[in-house]
């Protein structure tokens, strides 16, 4: 999803004590108000006994959309495999839509009601092993959207020619808005196919590929798709409306990759133009994070009535055929007015967040802070190392510090909207501390490797990069992820000695950091190591600068020296005196982090459609 805000919680705030859902990673919050969440937050966030013991192998989804009424009916084929002793079934569809029946063997099974969840009752033996399935009927007027795709739903809408235009957009609020499914990310199928009933002349265009189109007698046409990989649930999309269509071939790491792109019918040109940009960032993302996830499937770009999500291998496009973030740039170093934010931003999802996903929304930050910085990595494809940096540097002041990134696991939170533009800054911060960028791009394309079409914990993720950086990195996530603090590099001089240490920060933390001694051309790099404790060292120079990329703050606590308020927003190091290391790009702001502030809230706070 792009980053306009967060989702959010279903959890309402209270002055009441913790609840017992709250979890060890929601403890290192500092100064967050106390989150009570509710019973249909756990039943549709945590692996229930009724979720526990069948796996999802197949979703066979066959819906009617109903544009006159706002109204669906369908059914969908569960087919699972028994991996544990039977409970009842959870099966999750949210109000106000209505599950009709549950239907295994020929037989209704008996059905109990909780809220968003349904339970039913399977009369047959489940041995643990076998295969079975059930099929699910339902039907009803889903919620309409009120902001997609950040408050999602269903679409409903014309598009300029007064043609239906129809379409899903249902991250954080969950599949089960629209159709009946096991509604937690920790479980995918392996395929599922997709079948969409849309009036006559609209045109479906779902994920994976088109098998089937069938016109029916009624005035009717159905569009039968079919993904052959995992699919997260809310990546299963419908988009409905007067599409054109052309296609081509990229030839990728893994060979012929089919490009397919559905414009509405009066964008075509201009879609051709546009979507020019997809073949470069293809390029870029497959060299740093290794091959587009989906051959199989394709890559698609379908337009849609909003600004654009991450649906498997059809990725919803609204960023109105111009570059930036519609037309604006989240960096504030013009950077971004070169390319086209969406196709950069909700592609690289395919990697992070579509073929990796997180198994809690509580891990959310793998999704969204990987893609952040895939944004600043095509910009280094693009224009060069320092224009990546600038990039990413440049949207810190967007971070608001308010709550962690991680907020509790099992009742479907999603943290602070600082997974974007902090989470995508850590791991800025974690290339430097790796200081080898064939290293680097050595454990992205790993993660990717390893966790190919797989659901993740965010552990898996940090104990992976920690041991393939040669560097304990569990301090420098958890100060990160689980705190709103930035660090506090804190240095004062005595002469020739320097004595530094982190203040700020978690138990432990010792990241390592680049300092500069010294000032322009004579300026020497230095990688030192703080601990909370003072440590001293000799220098000569007459200034210190904290290399920018490490997203930190720097306090000069020499006596006598200035004291400067420290926001953890300036791109550079804070209160450090001297110069920078990184080169200013041409076109970096050089506007004030603080000015800058005020300015991006404004523009932060303008609708998106
Ligand atoms: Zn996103």
């Amino acid at each position: 999803m792009t980053s306009k805000t967060f989702r959010m919680p279903a959890a309402r705030l209270l002055a009441a004590a913790l609840c017992g859902a709250m979890t060890p990673a929601s403890i290192h919050a500092q100064a967050t108000p106390a989150l009570a969440y509710t019973h249909a937050d756990s039943l549709r966030g945590s692996i229930t006994p009724q979720r526990a013991w069948w796996d999802v192998v197949f979703y066979d989804l066959d819906v009617h959309v109903h544009p006159e009424d706002s109204t669906l009916t369908g059914r969908v084929g569960i087919t699972y495999r028994v991996t544990g002793p039977k409970a009842e079934m959870q099966i999750d569809l949210q109000q106000p839509m209505v599950l009709d029946s549950v239907v295994q063997d020929g037989q209704a099974v008996r059905l109990r009601e909780d809220g968003n969840a349904y339970f039913a009752t399977l009369p047959k033996a489940q041995r643990v092993g076998s295969r079975r399935s059930v099929t699910v009927y339902y039907h009803g007027r889903p919620r309409v959207a009120k902001n997609p795709p950040w408050d999602g739903g269903l679409i409903w809408r014309t598009d300029s020619l007064h043609r239906l235009w129809v379409a899903t957009a249902v991250e954080g609020l969950g599949a089960s808005a629209w159709w009946p499914n096991k509604d937690t990310q920790a479980d995918e199928p392996d395929s599922q196919r997709v079948r969409i009933t849309v009036p006559e002349p609209m045109i479906d265009v779902s994920n994976g590929r088109l098998r089937r189109t069938t016109h029916n007698a009624d005035g009717t046409a159905t569009y039968e798709w079919f993904v052959v990989n995992p699919i997260n649930n809310y990546d299963v999309a419908v988009n409905a409306g007067g599409y054109a269509h052309f296609s081509q071939v990229y030839h990728g790491e893994r060979g012929p990759l089919t490009l397919d792109f559905w414009p509405l019918s009066y964008h075509l040109d201009t879609a051709r133009v546009q979507f020019k940009q997809v073949v470069p960032m293809l390029a870029c993302f497959e060299h740093w994070f290794g091959p587009y996830p989906w051959y199989k499937d394709g890559y698609k770009l379908v337009e849609a009535p909003h600004l654009g999500m991450e649906h498997q291998s059809a990725v919803a496009y609204g960023n109105h055929y111009g570059n930036g973030y519609l037309g604006r740039d989240l960096s504030g170093t013009g950077l971004g007015l070169a390319w086209d934010f969406i196709i950069v931003h909700e592609s690289a999802h395919e990697w992070w967040g579509n073929s990796l996903t997180s198994k809690d929304a509580a891990d959310e930050w793998i999704h969204e802070s990987f893609a952040n910085y895939a944004e600043n990595l095509y910009e280094e494809c693009q224009h060069g190392k320092a224009a990546g940096a600038a990039y990413v540097i440049g949207t810190r002041a967007r971070v608001k510090n308010d709550v962690p990134i991680i907020p509790a696991y099992g009742v479907n939170a999603e943290g602070s909207g600082d997974m974007y533009y902090k989470g995508g800054n850590m791991l800025h911060t974690i290339r430097q501390i790796v200081n080898d960028d064939d290293r680097w791009r050595g454990i992205l394309r790993g993660l990717q490797a390893t966790f190919r079409h797989q659901t993740v914990t965010g552990k898996q993720i940090e104990d992976y990069m920690s041991a393939h950086a040669g560097v304990d990195l569990s301090r420098v996530f958890a100060q990160y992820l689980t705190t709103t603090k930035i660090p506090v590099f804190e240095y004062r001089r005595n002469g020739d000695t320097l004595a530094y240490r982190w203040g700020d920060v978690v138990p432990g933390f010792d990241m390592p950091l680049r300092i500069l001694v010294g000032s322009g051309a004579e300026a020497l790099g230095t990688l030192i190591h703080p601990r909370t404790e003072w440590q001293s060292m000799r220098f000569q120079g007459d200034s210190i600068t904290v290399d920018p990329n490490f997203y930190v703050i720097a306090r000069d606590v020499t006596a006598g020296a200035a004291a400067k308020p420290d926001s953890g927003k300036t791109p550079a190091a804070g209160s450090g005196s001297g110069v920078s290391m990184t080169p200013i790009t041409a076109g970096q702001s050089r506007v004030p982090a603080s000015r800058r502030s005020s300015a991006i809230a404004s523009s932060w706070d303008m609708p998106t459609r």
